[in-house]
């Protein structure tokens, strides 16, 4: 596997590779041309000088004197006349010169201006000029000429030159890509290896903080989660080590009845109160047991919520009818007020689990000769439920903890009374997959309010 900082270092580095070689071939080429246009200009400019001598003194003697000139410096000098025969020359008359000079005989036209005959250093040894001169007597063309070696010399320094600019350029440049690609990196790095930590299970990860960029949210995005999965962690071992103690106390009943109702010789009667006792108390570890596997389903997101359109005033009264005889029974009155009634839609299985459990609390926590009321107001997107009981109410304390598994206020009264600390919790959670909401307002001795919103809509979200 190529490593993230290899791979970014060789597209830099390939990237500005080009861009450089693009660049320099461009500089280069700019040079070497401007340089040879300077020679040109100047062999050209020369001989336009020795025509102008010619044309106003055309005799042996200027001739001789050009020649002179000529053989001083590194260019040479040819004057010919008309039949491009040499006259004159500065020095001796090459081959190659001779075939330069015969390639302008092939079109000898007349030359009003001096022109550039030969200019590509690259595959003549010559560059050269000429130009047409026209005296009383003697009319002919002057050559120029100037070797190409030393440009060649000048040429091939330059490339070296350039060849060791480009090439510590690219050792300079894959030494800058690597260190940048490692910075860029090393946070993805640490990353990998603190998400490789959580995947094992050790979850007190820690990230250096990494700015604000894209890099940084995804270290904290990792970094949530770790702390996360360390929260759920805690919670699920303090949960079972809670459910732990809840079973054992009504199992510990069981087994202490049970060895007492075995025994030879007691009152029938007795008997019959033991296993009254033994009955009440599986009755709560079954409850207990069912409540887990609901929140269980719960967590798993395994269960659905199936939401259907039925009349909400029909619904209530149903509702009603099942648990107010176990109000009369405890002296108590209840009221369910529907005054608008509406098609809602909703899970109604789901619904009338959260109702039956706040309306099993309000009973629970309350005295005798008091009133529960269960009102429904439905608006055009939400239905809210309210439900007062003039129970004995929660204090403040304990207010924000109610929703909390396995929390109960008074842990000895809410046990006589069949509690388990798990009813709101699982109504909290019904509550949300149903996208509502839940509020408990509640006074101590007085009694307590809770508030329900839920959406009603078809498509609502
Ligand atoms: P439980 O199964 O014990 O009733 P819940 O989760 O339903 O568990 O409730 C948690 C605790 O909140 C209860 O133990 C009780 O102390 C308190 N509580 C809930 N509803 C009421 C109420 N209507 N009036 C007073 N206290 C309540």
């Amino acid at each position: 596997m190529m490593k993230i900082s290899t791979k970014l270092t060789l597209y830099f580095t390939i990237t500005v590779f080009i861009l450089e070689v693009f660049i320099l071939f461009f500089l280069h080429e700019s040079i070497v041309n401007s340089r040879i246009r300077e020679e040109v200009n100047s062999i050209q400019s020369r001989g336009e000088s020795h025509h102008d001598v010619l044309e106003d003194h055309y005799s042996r003697q200027t001739l001789e004197h050009i020649a002179l000139m000529e053989s001083k410096t590194d260019t040479t000098v040819v004057v010919t006349d008309n039949q491009m025969e040499p006259i004159i020359a500065s020095d001796r008359i090459l081959p190659e010169m001779e075939q330069i000079i015969d390639k302008t005989s092939l079109n000898s036209s007349f030359y009003p201006n001096s022109r550039i005959l030969e200019d590509n250093y690259r595959k003549n040894d010559y560059i050269a000029t000429v130009s047409s001169f026209h005296s009383d007597s003697q009319a002919g063309y002057i050559y120029m000429f100037k070797n190409t070696g030393s440009l060649r010399a000048l040429i091939s320094e330059l490339n070296s030159h350039f060849l060791i600019a480009g090439v510590l350029s690219l050792i300079l440049m894959v030494f800058i890509h690597f260190i940048l690609s490692k910075l860029l990196t090393r946070p993805l790095v640490k990353m990998k290896t603190a998400t490789e930590k959580i995947s094992n299970g050790v979850f007190n990860v820690r990230l250096p903080r990494a700015g604000n960029d894209e890099l940084g949210q995804l270290s904290s995005a990792i970094q949530k989660l770790s702390d996360d999965l360390e929260t759920i962690k805690a919670e699920r071992a303090e949960f079972l080590a809670n459910i732990s103690h809840e079973l054992r106390t009504p199992l510990t009943y069981v087994q202490g009845y049970t060895t007492v109702a075995r025994r030879e010789g007691i009152a029938e009667q007795e008997r019959t109160k033991y296993l009254q006792i033994i009955e009440e108390e599986t009755e709560t570890i079954v409850k207990l047991v069912e409540n887990l596997f609901e929140l269980a389903k719960l967590d798993e997101n395994t269960f659905t919520i199936s939401k259907e359109s039925f009349e909400l005033c029909p619904f209530l009264n149903r509702l009603y009818s099942k648990v107010n005889p176990a109000f009369l029974n405890k002296k108590m009155r209840l009221h369910v007020k529907c005054d608008t009634n509406r098609i809602i839609h909703a899970d109604p299985i789901r619904l009338e689990q959260i109702l039956l459990n706040l309306l099993d609390n309000a009973r629970k926590y309350s005295l005798e000769e008091t009133t529960v009321t269960l009102t429904a107001i439905p608006d055009s997107k939400n239905v809210t439920f309210t439900l007062v009981d003039e129970g004995f109410g929660i204090d403040q304390t304990s207010l924000p903890n109610i929703f909390n598994r396995l929390y109960r206020v008074e842990k000895s009264r809410t046990r006589e009374l069949g509690g388990s600390g798990l009813g709101l919790s699982i109504v909290k959670e019904l509550v949300e997959a149903h996208k509502g909401e839940i509020t408990v307002r509640s006074t101590s001795g007085k009694g307590t309010t809770v508030q329900i919103h839920i959406p009603i809509k078809e498509n609502a979200t």
